[in-house]
C-alpha cells in the first residue's frame, strides 16, 4: 500500500473513463475517500458500483460550468468534512489543423481544458487556504510542451494549463498546498474519440493502438505524488511511451 494515501479525501474531475476512472480504481485500493465528477452519469454509477462507493460519491459535473465544479467539492466537504487533492483531469483533445477553422471546437477546448481547471481551483482553493493544506494535480500532456502541425489548439491549453499550475505553486505554497502537474504522453483511453476530424481521428487512432501505453502508467504518477510527505511537493512529471517521440 502506497504511504499517505489512506482517508484523503480526492475530487477527480473526468472520472467517468480513462485516467480519472482509473486513478479513482488506484485510490480507493490504497484507502482514499474519492468524490468523482464528469458529465455521463451512468458511467460514474457503474464505477461507484464497482468501487463499493455510495451515491454521496459522485456528481454529473461539467467543468466548463463553474457552479458545477463548486457543487461538486461542496459535496466532498459535506460528505467528508475537508479536501485534501483536487485533481483536475477532465478534458478533451479534437485534434485539427488549424486550417480546418474548427472554431467551435477551439471554444469547447478552450472552456473544458483551460477554463475548466480554472474552476477547479476557484471550488478548492478557499477550503485548502483555511484548511492550510491541499493538493492541486493538473493535468497536462506532452504537448504541453511541444506544438506540432494539427495539435495546436489542445497543445496550446496543455501550454496553459502548466502555467496556470506553476503561477498557482508559487502563489499557493504560503497556505501549504502542493501543485502538481502530470503530463502523460499517449495513453490509451477514450481521448482519440473528441477527434472529429476524419483524417486526423484515422491516424490517432492507429498511432493510439500502436503505441499507447495502459492507464495505469499514469494512476501511478499520481499516487506518487500524492503519497509523499507533506513537505515534499512533486511539481511535475513528464512521462511517455518509450517509442514516443
Ligand atoms: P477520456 O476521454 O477517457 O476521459 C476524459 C474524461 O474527461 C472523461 O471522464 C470525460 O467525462 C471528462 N470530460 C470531458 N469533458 C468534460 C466536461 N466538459 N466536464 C466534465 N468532464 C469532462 O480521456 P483521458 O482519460 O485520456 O483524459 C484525461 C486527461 O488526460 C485529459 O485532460 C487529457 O487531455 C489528458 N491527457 C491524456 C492523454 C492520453 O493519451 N490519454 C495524454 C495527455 C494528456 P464525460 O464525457 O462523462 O464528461
Amino acid at each position: 500500500m502506497t504511504e499517505n494515501i489512506k482517508d484523503k479525501v480526492v475530487v477527480i474531475t473526468g472520472a467517468s473513463s480513462g485516467l480519472g476512472a482509473e486513478t479513482a480504481r488506484q485510490l480507493v485500493k490504497n484507502g482514499a475517500r474519492v468524490v468523482l465528477g464528469a458529465r455521463r452519469v451512468d458511467r460514474l454509477e457503474a464505477l461507484a458500483e464497482e468501487l463499493g462507493l455510495g451515491k454521496d460519491a459522485i456528481l454529473g459535473a461539467d467543468v466548463a460550468d463553474a457552479a458545477q465544479v463548486q457543487a461538486l467539492v461542496d459535496k466532498a466537504i459535506a460528505s467528508h468534512g475537508r479536501i485534501d487533492v483536487m485533481i483536475n483531469n477532465a478534458g478533451v483533445m479534437p485534434l485539427a489543423p488549424l486550417e480546418l477553422l474548427q472554431i467551435k471546437e477551439w471554444h469547447q477546448v478552450i472552456d473544458i481544458n483551460i477554463k475548466g481547471v480554472l474552476h477547479g481551483v476557484a471550488a478548492a482553493l478557499p477550503y485548502m487556504k483555511t484548511q492550510k493544506s491541499g493538493h492541486f494535480i493538473n493535468v497536462s500532456s506532452v504537448a504541453g510542451h511541444k506544438v506540432r502541425p494539427g495539435n495546436v489548439v489542445y497543445a496550446a491549453t496543455k501550454h496553459a494549463v502548466r502555467a496556470i499550475s506553476e503561477g498557482l505553486r508559487q502563489e499557493v505554497k504560503p497556505y501549504n498546498i502542493r501543485t502538481t502537474i502530470l503530463s502523460p504522453g499517449a495513453i490509451d483511453t477514450e481521448l482519440p474519440g473528441s477527434i472529429t476530424a476524419t483524417e486526423v481521428a484515422k491516424a490517432t487512432q492507429g498511432y493510439y493502438a500502436q503505441n499507447a501505453i495502459p492507464a495505469s502508467s499514469f494512476a501511478r504518477c499520481a499516487l506518487f505524488a500524492i503519497g509523499q510527505p507533506d513537505d515534499v511537493d512533486i511539481n511535475e512529471i513528464l512521462f511517455r511511451p518509450t517509442r514516443q517521440e
